[in-house]
């Protein structure tokens, strides 16, 4: 077996878990990570690569080269998230109001490890791209990476990626051949009716009562619409008309999100929020102007990079630990342009220890160290899995 298969030294997981306390007591917004990216590259720099920083901004890339062999990129985020930390680690957050309630800290540590022990294992022939993506909170960092010119000045067979997940017991891998996570799109509809006298409304044409036809209108494109074997969910968030008692406004807005599993119902959706947005203020005499916004695509696995995940996952953890095509989420993941340019996988790495963990974006969150070691072997793993 080659020698970057062995599991991580003591010596080697307990540097790993510093770098991880380090990030996380030092937590970065999205295209602020100035200090995190700086750090990192510090460290990759030190375990001899070839660093270029600053690509998509505050982002990193170290390749490894050695022997032939072909490439392939790792991506780990950087970023943490606008949140108050209530936990009280010795390695809580020092940056009021920000914090690493994410786990992107541990990602990053992972990738880290898995650089250095890549880099000092004489038997390992190929390249990797190791990539610290920023901004994948909202940001769409991997797209910024990618205009960058990630894939152009990194050329790679295969891009792959791993998220902690709380709900999963640790010791167990989720992969599946298709759909991770869901796509995510806003919109905003503007109602335009004509503002009138509250105890006048004949003299007007009342927005607010629009608005709510539209409301229900909108629940039933999924119900209706959309196949039950198909995952979409639409959610109006927000209303917002009106300033007084007595005055029936001139405008109502409705601002909500769309997320599918697939881009074909994607696409559908998009379709059928436009044309009834636009098309039932008219049944009552007013206009609206919708704004559809598409955030994150789908996270789509290809087939061949997931099941070459479970295969890796399969031998390291034998079969019962390892979910193969489960239940994707509905929430989504910036990855999914990554994905998009490349063929690639990306898996869920359970985070429940003996404690259930914390959910993703508590305050309280705090990644598992534990999963270090276990992130660094499947890695590694996929690499050594294209050695020829
Ligand atoms: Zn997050
Ligand atoms: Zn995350």
């Amino acid at each position: 077996m080659p020698s970057y298969l062995d599991p991580l030294s003591l010596e080697q997981a307990a540097l790993a878990r510093q770098w991880r306390h380090d990030l996380h007591a030092h937590p970065e917004l999205g295209y602020q990570e100035h200090r995190t990216s700086a750090a990192i590259a510090a460290l990759l720099e030190g375990f001899g690569l070839s660093v270029t920083r600053g690509l998509g901004g505050t982002g990193v890339v170290a390749t490894l080269t050695r022997g032939a062999g072909p490439a392939i990129g790792l991506r780990a985020d950087i970023d943490a998230l606008p949140v108050q930390e209530t936990g009280n680690a010795a390695h809580a957050s020092t940056h009021p109001g920000c914090m690493h309630a994410c786990g992107h800290d541990g990602h990053s540590a992972i990738l880290l490890a898995t650089a250095q022990h890549l880099s000092q294992a004489s038997d390992f022939s190929g390249q990797v791209h190791f990539i610290f993506q920023p901004a994948e909170e909202t940001g769409a960092g991997a797209r910024r990476m990618i205009e960058d010119g990630l894939f152009e000045r990194f050329p790679m067979q295969a891009v792959y990626g791993l998220h902690n997940w709380p709900g999963l017991p640790q010791g167990q891998v989720a992969v599946n051949p298709g759909a991770m996570m869901a796509s995510q799109d806003t919109f905003e509809i503007v109602i335009e009716g004509s503002g009138a006298h509250a105890a006048m409304p004949e003299r007007g044409n009342d927005p607010v009562v629009v608005a709510t036809q539209m409301v229900s209108s909108l629940h039933t494109l999924v119900s209706r619409r959309v196949s039950p074997l198909d995952a979409a969910v639409l959610s109006v968030t927000m209303i917002e008309a009106g300033t007084a008692y007595n005055i029936i406004p001139h405008t109502a807005t409705l601002r909500g999100t769309v997320r599918c599993l697939a881009p074909a119902v994607r696409e559908r959706m998009r379709e059928m929020v436009t044309t009834l947005g636009e098309t039932l203020p008219q049944a009552f005499a007013a206009r609206a102007t919708v704004h559809y916004r598409e955030g994150y695509p789908v996270t789509l696995n290809d087939p061949a990079c997931a099941a070459r995940v479970r295969e890796v996952a399969t031998a390291l953890l034998s079969e019962h630990n390892v979910q193969w095509a489960g239940n994707a989420s509905m929430a989504s993941e910036d990855f999914a342009y990554l994905l998009q340019a490349c063929p690639g996988a990306y898996f869920w790495l359970g985070a429940d220890g003996a404690e259930a963990s914390r959910p993703l974006h508590h305050p309280a969150y705090d990644f598992n160290d534990e999963l270090i070691g276990l992130g660094v072997r499947l890695l590694c793993g996929v690499v050594g899995s294209y050695q020829l």
